[in-house]
């Protein structure tokens, strides 16, 4: 009876239900990530301003000059009132329902997407150790989610993709293939990904500036699409792509047609890659063609 239920208690502490674990842990750093990398950002980019102009000194000697924001200090605050955040009011998820979504200092709404990042992220690492098992692959493909999810954050919020994760993720997709720690993606598979994601996007900026005037995308996009070729191999820009630009669309339309777009009607494309991106990762780059009806 009590073997039993052992048995049972073991069965349940399976692999993927740990990664799924640390993915709801990872998940609650990566809530973190999105809101303060692009204010460390900001903040990084009026210190330059301010040295370029020769306003260094005026700048550091004000007494209210704002605090140096870094990933793990200050301690995480309620944006509404301030309220520190105890360590029993940062469970990932478990706080979120027990607070009831809300500030327990002043009752001002949590944002469902703390609960929904840290959610997903463990819905991806339970996939990627479900399928690889606990592998170097599978730890590499977790890696590789908690960075789409990240960017495809930021960008939404911001419409910036910050350099310091696209570079490094089109560094380590090509890492991964010269290790072979990426079945079916060859180092040259990867190397050419890598390339032609970055030209193409590159060619459409292009044509598009000289026949419109106009910036149709950002240069994040281009690192974006070539950090998905490093992952995917060259192989999987066309459907990738693809999907991306029918999603894009389609969101784009809807938005424009509730009028929810945005100022200037820009509308980020680095969320349609990512989403194209994980996609790929689920069911494979060329069973996104048969998806969007394209069967080859
Ligand atoms: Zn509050």
């Amino acid at each position: 009876m009590l073997t039993d239920a052992w048995s049972f208690a073991l069965s349940l502490l399976s692999l993927p239900l740990l990664a799924g674990v640390v993915g709801l842990i990872v998940g609650s750093f990566l809530n973190v990530v999105i809101h303060r990398l692009p204010l460390m950002m900001e903040q990084q980019w009026s210190k330059e301003c301010a040295e370029f102009s020769g306003k260094e000194d005026a700048a550091s000697a004000e007494p209210d000059a704002e605090p140096v924001l870094s990933l793990s200090q200050p301690r995480s605050r309620c944006p509404h009132c301030g309220h520190p955040i105890a360590w029993h009011e940062n469970i990932p998820v478990v706080s979120y329902l027990f607070l009831r979504g809300q500030c327990s200092a002043c009752g001002v709404g949590i944002s469902w997407r703390y609960p929904f990042v840290e959610l997903l992220t463990a819905g991806l690492f339970y996939f990627c150790v479900a399928r690889w098992g606990w592998t170097s692959t599978a730890v590499v493909w977790c890696g590789f989610s908690a960075a789409i999810v990240t960017l495809a954050m930021i960008d939404w919020d911001t419409t910036l993709l910050p350099d310091d994760i696209t570079l490094p993720l089109v560094w380590s997709g090509l890492i991964v293939a010269a290790l072979q720690w990426n079945p079916g993606v060859s180092l040259s598979d990867a190397v050419w990904g890598a390339v032609g994601g970055y030209l193409s996007l590159w060619g459409v900026y292009w044509a598009f500036k000289l026949i419109t005037g106009k910036d149709g995308m950002g240069f994040g996009d281009f690192k974006l699409f070539a950090a998905l070729g490093a992952w995917f191999g060259w192989t999987a820009l066309a459907p990738i792509i693809l999907m991306a630009s029918v999603l894009g669309a389609v969101v784009g339309v809807g938005l424009k047609w509730s009028s929810n777009l945005r100022e200037g009607g820009y509308l980020p494309f680095g969320p349609f890659l990512a989403i194209a991106g994980l996609t790929a990762l689920f069911v494979g780059p060329q069973s996104i063609l048969r998806l969007v009806g394209l069967s080859l």
